[in-house]
Parts: structure tokens; C-alpha cells; sequence
């Protein structure tokens, strides 16, 4: 058998005629920049986050740069963020000539550790990204607390979260403002890049609006220097087809991952943990061992595809020397980076593909003798 990461083409497959035709309908309308589809996304992805207004944008990176733009945040200031995360979230805040200051994460849910928060809060910071990594919303509420205390702004960093809960509230309405990627592979993906901020800030929002767009509301009335950061008329057209399928797809996730967590339980592997203040929607499945490499590679020889998120931890990318951390800095970071490994995941896997995957991981397992990671002890409320 072999088991794909993600396979976009069955998802295309089930909606293919709506979607067909909401492209035949662009191309029928030719508004292909800032289009009719566009302002239609904006409005029902800002209500399926339940937050006042999204502002769609060419990408998940480009959303997150927009905000630290739009709130004026640059040189001289500092943004905190996690050293376990995708590269983006920390590029944004260099993007705007802001210092990131980096902090570790939580074993168990491998999200922002809040005890970690305050002692890196300087009079120089501005603003908290939280990312809600693998589809599970970061412990906002004591996040939101010391943000409230210090002034500072708190962004979401909503890329791999479309839909999950927090305490009964969705990703996207948490913060002060919240940045989302359509980038395929995601929960909610286009055909291409694209991405939306959400905020119930509706100044925000308009800064945000003239930023993407050359700094116009009205043509050739520049009234700031902007950018160009649109959402693409024919991607906004697939994600409206798309939107009114997402919960199903979360929920099929959510299944997907309840079938692994039964599966697994026993094998000498660690499973995800779900705070019971969260409701994950499981953009990744990721599971820990201490022969992670050895794991994958046999995985492959099985035919089945994992991946890693991510094999190596932001403050030892080359790319960001200048910060001067160095290894120990982020010891949960960088423990995890050697022992993720991201099983396939995606809403049409099959009940029969995940019992595969497990059975390949325990003929692994039994093969290596393989040890159980050491377990720690939840944290939080
Ligand atoms: C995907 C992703 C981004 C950036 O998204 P792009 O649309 O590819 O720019 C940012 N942060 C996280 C955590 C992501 O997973």
C-alpha cells in the first residue's frame, strides 16, 4: 500500500464541479483583482471565524507583516514568538526590522510556554505571537492576561488552525488580530498562496486594506506607502467553494486522529496531547520517538510518507545567526525537533491506511525494540 502526507487530489476530486465553476465564473467576470469572490470570502470567513472582519492577503507570511506594519511595530521594537514554529512567523518580524525574541515551548502540547513570557518582556516589546501549532490554539487566556498587564498587542498566528476552539471560541477570534494561510496543503487551501487577517479591529483592518493595495481606497489616491499583498480574485473563488466544507473536513481529521490515538496507544510512541481547553483540528498528527530517523526511513520502506515540523528548531537556522542564540537555549524545542515525526493526515485518509501506518510502526517497534520516549507532566490550568 502507499500512504501520501496529504493528497489534494481526492479533495479536488469531491468538489471538482463547484469548483470548475467558480473559476468558469472569474474568468466569465474577469475581475480577477480585488473581484466580487474577494469581498464574498472576506465576509464569510470573517463570520466563520466569529470576528467583525477578515482582509484577504497573498499569503500567511505576508497577513502576519501586514499587522506589525499596520500597528507601526519596526526598528527598535521587539516581538516575542517561539522558537518551535514555521520560519514565516519569525520572518515576518525581521520583514518589518523588529528584533524577535524567541521563547520555548510546552513539552505536551508543544505550544508557547506562558511561564516563559514575562521574563523576556522588556520595554521594548510590543507585541505576542502565539502560534496555535498543529491545529491547536496556544493557551491564550493567561497570554492574554500578562498582554493586557504589559500593553501589548497579542497576534494569532492562525496558519495551521482554521477552525479550531479555544475555550468554545474559534482560532482567528482570540487575540487582537490573527493571520491565516491558504496555502494548499492547509486545512482551508487555495489553489495557490493566499492568506487573510482577522481582527475585530475594524482601524486595523482598514490600515490593513490600503497596506496590501499600494496604500489606495480609491485608484491612484495613494494615501500611505502600501504594498501589494492582494488575495487573487480565482484563489478567493476556490476558498468560498471550499469554507462551507470545512468543518466536515476538521471533523474527519478529528476522527482520523481519534483512530491513531486508539491504534498507538500501547506502541512505545508518544500521541498528541488535546488540553481540554482546546479542540485541535489536527493540520498535522505528530507523534514523538526516540528513533524518529530510523522511523521514517522505515515508514518509507512501507510506502508510507511522514514528515517533519520541524527538523530543526528557528534559533539554529543559519538564516538567523545574527540573534545570537545557540544550542541549549530552547532544550524542549530542539528536544522535540529530533523526536517529531508528522504521520499522514488529511480528511479523505482511510480508516484502512491508518491501520497500516500503525501496523507499520509496531513491526518497527518490534523490529528495533523500541524504548518509550520519557513522558512529562502536563502543565497548564
Ligand atoms: C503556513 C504557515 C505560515 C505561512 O504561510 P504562507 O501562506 O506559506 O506564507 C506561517 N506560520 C505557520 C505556523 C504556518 O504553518
Amino acid at each position: 500500500m502507499e500512504v501520501p502526507f496529504v493528497d489534494l487530489r481526492a479533495q479536488y476530486a469531491s468538489i471538482k464541479e463547484d469548483v470548475d465553476e467558480a473559476i468558469a465564473n472569474v474568468l466569465a467576470r474577469v475581475d480577477f483583482v480585488l473581484g466580487e469572490a474577494v469581498a464574498a470570502f472576506e465576509s464569510a470567513f470573517a463570520e466563520y471565524c466569529g470576528a467583525k472582519t477578515a482582509v484577504g492577503v497573498d499569503s500567511g507570511y505576508s497577513a502576519l507583516e501586514l499587522i506589525l506594519r499596520a500597528y507601526g511595530i519596526g526598528p527598535g521594537d521587539e516581538v516575542i514568538t517561539v522558537a518551535n514554529t514555521f520560519v514565516a512567523t519569525v520572518l515576518a518580524i525581521t520583514a518589518v526590522g523588529a528584533r524577535p525574541i524567541l521563547v520555548d515551548v510546552d513539552p505536551d502540547t508543544c505550544n508557547m510556554d506562558v511561564q516563559q513570557l514575562e521574563r523576556v518582556i522588556s520595554t521594548a516589546t510590543r507585541a505576542i505571537i502565539p502560534v496555535h501549532l498543529y491545529g491547536q490554539p496556544a493557551h491564550m487566556d493567561p497570554i492574554l492576561e500578562i498582554a493586557r498587564y504589559y500593553d501589548l498587542r497579542v497576534i494569532e498566528d492562525a496558519c495551521q488552525a482554521h477552525g479550531a476552539f479555544y475555550k468554545g471560541k474559534r482560532a482567528g477570534s482570540l487575540g487582537d488580530a490573527a493571520a491565516f494561510s491558504f496555502y494548499p496543503a492547509k486545512n482551508l487551501g487555495a489553489y495557490g498562496d493566499g492568506g487573510a487577517v482577522v481582527t475585530n479591529d475594524l482601524d486595523l483592518a482598514d490600515r490593513i486594506r490600503l497596506l496590501r493595495n499600494v496604500g489606495q481606497r480609491v485608484k491612484y489616491r495613494h494615501e500611505i506607502k502600501g504594498f501589494n499583498h492582494r488575495l487573487d480574485t480565482l484563489q478567493a473563488a476556490v476558498l468560498c467553494v471550499k469554507l462551507p466544507q470545512l468543518d466536515a473536513w476538521n471533523a474527519a481529521r478529528r476522527r482520523i486522529a481519534e483512530q491513531y490515538n486508539q491504534l498507538l496507544a500501547g506502541l512505545p510512541v508518544i500521541t498528541p496531547l488535546e488540553p481540554d481547553w482546546a479542540t485541535s483540528v489536527y493540520h498535522l498528527y505528530v507523534i514523538r520517538t526516540n528513533q524518529r530517523d530510523e522511523m521514517q526511513r522505515y515508514l518509507r520502506e512501507w510506502g508510507i510518507a511522514t514528515g517533519l515540523h520541524y527538523p530543526t528548531p528557528v534559533h539554529l537556522q543559519p538564516a538567523f545567526a545574527d540573534l545570537g542564540y545557540k544550542p541549549g537555549d530552547f532544550p524542549v524545542s530542539e528536544r522535540l525537533s529530533s523526536e517529531i515525526l508528522s504521520l499522514p493526515m488529511y480528511p479523505e485518509l482511510l480508516p484502512e491506511a491508518v491501520e497500516y501506518v500503525v501496523e507499520a510502526i509496531g513491526a518497527f517497534a518490534t523490529d528495533v525494540q523500541l524504548s518509550h520516549p520519557a513522558v512529562t507532566t502536563v502543565t497548564g490550568d
